[in-house]
């Protein structure tokens, strides 16, 4: 049975019709997995870096377990010296011996400047991992916020979804091989996902360059399927009245 022009725009601009709806929801849907996946990537760098820091206290911590055992190395050999120093034979001896005390007893002055030192620099990272802990916790509050969101929205989408796509399946039915196939083509190139508009206000409605009264009056008699000149999409038809759009819904940014 062939369909007449007029019932083949109208199959197709229903589809176009389902199909914004469907678009609609993966575009509310699609910016939230984004900033999900962006909240987890952050935090997922900071505990790289609490990593990093609890390591460098490891290391810094162990440097002085090190140094304090030199420092304990140094004591014995001082006393070893000491020792020796009681029974030397002669005032070289005497002098060799007090030149080993006295660079032990500057090797002992060295590590205690290194062990204050580390010291200082454990107690500066213990900050740092104080205040990467505070901004990792914060930004887990945001992602449990943007978790529960998305779950939502997915939760609430999903029945519509559902229908949609089952109202789809019926309304493909309708459409001609053909058609649907240029309809795919277009709708895959023009960037806001439409193929098939209407002529509003005197203007394409998809890509607003405007169309002549002439083709105004063969788009509204539906004798033929007539494209814009501008954008190739097809013009399903002329809208008359002037009905006040209501204002498309944009997510609202969040402080
Ligand atoms: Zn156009």
């Amino acid at each position: 049975m062939e369909s007449t022009v007029a019932q083949k725009l109208d199959a197709i601009y229903n589809l176009q019709q389902i199909d914004s709806k469907l678009d609609a929801i993966v575009k509310v849907r699609g910016a939230l997995p984004e900033e999900v996946q962006d909240l987890e990537d952050e935090i997922a760098g900071y505990e790289t870096r609490l990593d990093k820091f609890q390591k460098e206290i490891e290391s810094y911590e162990e440097d002085i377990k090190n140094l304090k055992e030199s420092i304990k190395d140094s004591e014995k050999l001082i006393k070893k010296y000491q020792d020796q120093q009681m029974n030397v034979r002669n005032n070289r001896e005497y002098d060799a011996i007090t030149k080993e005390l006295e660079l032990q007893d500057l090797e002992i002055q060295v590590a205690k400047k290194k062990i204050a030192e580390a010291g200082v620099k454990i107690d500066q990272k213990k900050l740092d991992l104080d205040d990467l802990k505070a901004v990792m916790d914060d930004r887990q509050k945001d992602l449990d916020l943007k978790k529960n969101e998305l779950s939502t929205i997915v939760a609430e989408s999903e029945a519509e979804e559902a229908k949609l796509k089952a109202d789809r399946e019926k309304a493909i039915k309708k459409v001609e091989d053909r058609l649907y196939k240029s309809y795919e083509k277009i709708r895959a190139n023009a960037r806001n996902g439409l193929a098939v508009v209407m002529v509003k206000r005197g203007a394409c409605g998809g890509c607003f360059n405007t169309v002549p009264p002439q083709r105004q009056a063969d788009i509204r008699e539906k004798k033929k399927l007539i494209v814009c000149e501008h954008c190739g999409r097809i013009l399903a038809g002329v809208e008359d009245e002037i009905v006040e759009e209501k204002p498309k819904k944009k997510r609202t940014a969040k402080a």
